[in-house]
């Protein structure tokens, strides 16, 4: 048994089999084969082998000729290997007796091999470990050829293990089989995180590199709530966890009783409850859990992974969805917050040094005003649909929120000119998550109907810390003293200007956090549609006194352990169900 310790990025426990997907994407299925496909198979491998040696000869004799023998005979050692009667064998043994496929049996003693290579003192013999590495690659390569399968074309449960993911990838993973995945990097508030608690899956970032530990088809437990990975668990660990699962279904099941109950406190304090989406489907996953409206609708969604730019078509469906599934409750539509890499059809950006503080977002709307029309011209003509709302990304001044402002009076115009529909009020708001943003506040309030406050990125640019880097991960944190000052100046700019302040960064949906921000003032948290039941729960559990005393506690500690520690003890102390 061996635990990782990662990032938890999406909550929840998943016990099965592992999918490995390595560096290169290659996805080693571990296949059992029907008897009578064993001979076609083992052609399949030494097929693959010979390509291989082939491969390996080549670059050999390329290498002696342009650096001399000495270095081509590093080549030797792999073609001696390939050649080994006793490894063909060991293959052969598993796929003639285990029915294994020839990818899982050159993975599975490969891998074995490397192990023992890994583990030896000396330095130079450990290192011959990547060279077993290399050697798989190389007849996965071959094997797999062009049958590489996508990870969206999974046919039985397992847990996805990969070296990353990319928010397309993740998207793209099967709801009904992937029940949970692991990657090495990746921070807490990358996107990929967002994904996962998107589509409801136990996930866990940032371990570290583990990808050689484990094969394809070997037990592994996710634990989403505590960062943990544990590979081969003994009878203990697996008897314990299941337990987990099912106290969860039983929280879960004892939450849903408040579906259609009022989110408000104790003492009768309405609370708006709001979800955040990625995708149209996740409206029904608000509409389950009572959600008051969506809050967040992250919109670049459409454009990750697409080959195209979507069009105003495809726009309007996916709004027309959301918007028309909530009634008459409010959907706030974000225009897309995205950098130029995640879109196929514009050039890609100079390499940026900086991606965060970069071209993307708004700015890279306002440089790109046809994509920027196309969608606005959807949001106002769904908006004649229901009750919706658009809000524009990642402002910092006051000049980019009227370009933005201008560009969509622009679209209005061109739209009554045609004689089309849209809602002419449609209320305005824009994403507070630059300090800049909160420093100008009193101005910004002014110009627009309603604020969000974005702590996932108030966070990164208030401390400096990459929100998807899991080296610093430690020092992202959302309890962090300065971090709630500025969220106590957005409130408290909001209430004294009489405009609505959301709260829409995963912040509201952790319910340590719940108490602090309702005794600051907060009355609209937007959360992950699962994370609405607790949110409930605990506003439903708490007074809005008891609150004021613990914002009034919190708000004047130094660092952000104590803070955390504090809210900690609040809610086991109020909501005990809840507590970790
Ligand atoms: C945020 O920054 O808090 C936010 C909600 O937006 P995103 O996570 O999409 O950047
Ligand atoms: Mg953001």
């Amino acid at each position: 048994m061996q635990e990782l310790q990662g990032i938890a990025v999406s909550p929840g426990v998943a016990i099965g089999e592992a999918m490995v997907v390595d560096n290169e994407g290659f996805r080693i299925p571990r296949r059992f084969l029907a008897r009578d496909a064993v001979e076609s198979e083992l052609e399949r491998l030494d097929k693959a082998i010979a390509a291989a040696t082939k491969e390996i000869e080549h670059n050999r004799d390329a290498v002696s000729e342009e650096l001399g023998k000495k270095y081509g005979a590093i080549f030797e050692a792999h073609l001696l290997m390939l050649e080994d009667a006793q490894l063909r064998g060991e293959f052969e043994e598993m796929i003639r007796q285990r029915h294994y496929s020839p990818e899982y049996a050159v993975s599975r003693s490969l891998r074995r091999y490397a192990k023992v290579f890994e583990k030896l003192e000396s330095q130079y013999l450990a290192q011959r470990a990547n060279d077993i590495f290399d050697i798989e690659k190389r007849l996965l390569r071959n094997l797999l050829g062009r049958r590489r399968e996508g990870l969206s074309h999974l046919t039985s449960p397992v847990l996805v293990l990969a070296h990353n993911l990319t928010p397309s990838e993740t998207a793209n993973l099967s709801r009904e089989f992937c029940l949970g995945f692991v990657t090495e990097i990746g921070g807490l508030g990358s996107h990929t995180a967002i994904v996962a608690e998107a589509l409801e899956i136990p996930a866990v970032v940032g371990t570290g590199p583990f990808l050689t530990e484990v094969s394809g088809g070997d037990l592994v437990i996710i634990d989403g709530d505590k960062g943990l990975v544990i590979l081969h668990p003994d009878e203990e660990a697996i008897a314990r966890y299941r337990h987990e699962v099912e106290e969860h279904r039983s929280l879960a099941a004892r939450l849903e009783t408040l579906r259609d109950l009022p989110a408000e406190t104790a003492d009768g304090v309405r609370v708006q409850l709001l979800g955040n989406i990625e995708f149209p489907y996740e409206v029904d996953h608000c509409l389950n859990r009572g959600a008051d409206g969506i809050g967040l609708y992250r919109t670049e969604f459409l454009y990750l992974g697409a080959e195209s730019e979507p069009d105003e078509e495809v726009h309007y469906q996916a709004y027309s969805r959301v918007i028309k599934t909530m009634g008459q409750r409010p959907v706030t539509i974000r225009t897309f917050d995205m950098g130029a890499d995640k879109v196929a059809h514009l050039p890609d950006p100079q390499d940026e040094r900086n991606p965060f503080l970069g071209l993307r977002s708004i700015r890279l709307a306002l440089r790109n005003l046809p994509m920027f029309r196309t969608q606005l011209r959807a949001i106002l003509r769904a908006s004649v649909l229901g009750n919706a709302q658009v809000m524009f990304p990642l402002v910092s001044t006051l000049l980019e929120l009227r370009q933005a402002k201008m560009v969509l009076a622009d679209v209005m115009e061109d739209l009554d000119e045609r004689g089309i529909e849209f809602n002419r009020d449609i209320p305005v708001g824009m994403m507070v998550e630059v300090p800049a943003a909160v420093m100008m506040l009193d101005h910004f309030a002014d110009e627009v109907d309603f604020l969000s406050i974005g702590t996932n990125d108030l966070i990164q640019y208030t401390l400096a810390v990459d929100r998807s880097n899991k080296d610093v991960v430690g020092l992202y944190n959302a309890s962090d003293p300065a971090v709630l000052k500025l969220i106590a100046m957005a409130l408290e700019t909001g209430q004294r200007k009489s405009i609505a302040v959301d709260l829409c960064g995963q912040m509201s949906g952790n319910p340590i956090y719940s108490m602090l921000l309702l005794g600051m003032g907060l009355r609209h948290f937007s959360v992950s549609p699962a994370a609405i039941p607790e949110i409930k729960k605990t506003c439903r559990s708490v007074t809005l006194e008891q609150c004021r005393t613990v914002a009034g506690r919190a708000l004047v500690m130094e660092n952000a352990r104590d803070v955390r520690s504090y809210l900690k003890e609040e809610l086991r102390r109020h909501v005990p169900e809840l507590a970790l």
